[in-house]
């Protein structure tokens, strides 16, 4: 799927992240779904993977219900 179709079905925008380790500056540029979200992730770069980022969408009624009780 491509991006802009990504972004349009899950409403989600993409976002900068500077990393703090490297200081690069990425885009959450890469679509991700897990079992209960959608997602738009930071690409995983040198400095390893607890260094990317990503914005979340929760895809069914119940994971939204628990997003709501935590955001
Ligand atoms: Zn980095």
């Amino acid at each position: 799927m491509k991006l802009e179709a990504w972004c349009e079905m899950t409403r989600l925008r993409v976002e900068e992240y500077q990393c703090p380790c490297c200081g690069q500056t990425f885009k959450t540029d890469v679509p991700v779904m897990t079992k209960d979200s959608f997602g738009l992730q930071s690409p995983i770069h040198e400095c390893g993977n607890g260094y990317w980022t990503a914005v979340m969408r929760p895809r069914t009624a119940d994971a939204k219900m628990f997003w709501d009780t935590i955001i």
